[in-house]
């Protein structure tokens, strides 16, 4: 309390930064009592072999409903939850209610899939991630080979060493390490041979013109080739349309994540989903773009 009245004392900013401060405060006063009043949930994405058709796994992202602030997008909550450090029990509310789900699909019959669950910077550099990982398999009774971790380059090239003893202890569990976004980042082409990667993430940004921009082919090119060779596996983000698909699949790059197939969509709608393996109509996410 004291923080926020110190802080409103500052009234040096332009009206504008006041407006942007107070709305941050306003996240920051509601997120405070999100996981109480139940207003944080998952929607679940899958990824899928665009040979087959079948899902492979699906990914986790957190969804806000606030009856005052409506559907928050995780990257305008995820980072006041960073700053305020309330991402210590979101994430790892995040952590346990993937697992748990994904231990009930696997439950009522559905063919085992892993899912995978986004880790934010301020949790990958906290000493606990290993502990806190632990706890919620060892809550939710999942296998540790169905579990996922999704991080960013960025977060390896902060602390190398204690990044390498994490993802290590992880990979020792047979927790699986994707890097997100990849390509966007600053990194050292010489950390995926240093750090127990398992899943490239290929960034949206490379996939929204694929079809049309030489350049953006030539990008994913070198990346399923370096992932071919280092033996990684490969994920295309962002795929909404067929000529993105069919380039994609030109490139030798099978697997994806997309509008294309089904955007992010409620547990039980993945479970149905997941149950045929079939496409959704898209349009069943109602959050802001
Ligand atoms: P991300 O991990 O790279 O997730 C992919 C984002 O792209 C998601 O946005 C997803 O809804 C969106 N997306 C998927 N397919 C398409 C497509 O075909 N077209 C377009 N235009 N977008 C697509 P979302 O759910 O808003 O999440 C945004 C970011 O917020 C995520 O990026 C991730 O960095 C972060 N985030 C989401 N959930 C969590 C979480 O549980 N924990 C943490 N730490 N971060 C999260
Ligand atoms: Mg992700
Ligand atoms: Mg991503
Ligand atoms: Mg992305």
């Amino acid at each position: 309390q004291a923080k926020h009245d110190g802080r409103n004392t500052f009234r040096f900013y332009a009206p504008e930064m006041d407006k942007r401060a107070s709305e941050r405060l306003l996240i920051e006063n509601h997120l405070r009592r999100a996981l109480s009043r139940n207003e944080l949930l998952l929607h679940y994405q899958p990824k899928v072999d665009s040979r087959s058709g079948r899902v492979l796994g699906v990914e986790a992202l957190a969804r806000w409903e606030n009856p005052e602030l409506g559907l928050v997008s995780p990257t305008r909550f995820i980072p006041v939850a960073e700053e305020t450090g309330l991402i210590e029990s979101i994430g790892d509310w995040i952590l346990r209610t993937a697992c748990a789900q994904n231990k009930q699909w696997q439950d009522e019959g559905i063919p085992p899939i892993v899912v995978a669950v986004n880790i934010s910077a301020t949790q990958f550099r906290r000493n606990d991630l290993v502990r806190t990982v632990c706890a919620a398999l060892e809550a939710t009774g999942l296998a540790p080979q169905w579990l996922e971790l999704e991080i960013t380059e960025s977060m390896l090239m902060q602390r190398p060493e204690h990044a390498e003893a994490i993802l290590r202890q992880l990979a020792a569990m047979g927790v699986g390490i994707a890097l997100d976004d990849f390509g966007t980042g600053y990194s050292s082409l010489a950390y995926l041979k240093r750090f127990p990667v398992r899943n490239l993430k290929i960034d949206r940004s490379f996939v929204q013109e694929i079809h049309t921009a030489p350049s953006d082919a030539a990008i994913v090119r070198a990346v399923v080739s370096l992932a071919k060779s280092m033996d990684l596996d490969l994920v295309a983000e962002g795929v909404e349309v067929r000529e993105q698909l069919d380039c994609l699949a030109s490139l030798d790059c099978h697997v994806y994540q997309g509008y294309y197939f089904s955007k992010p969509v409620p547990a039980a709608l993945c479970a149905s989903l997941l149950r045929q393996s079939m496409p959704v109509a898209a349009g069943s996410d109602s959050q802001p773009a």
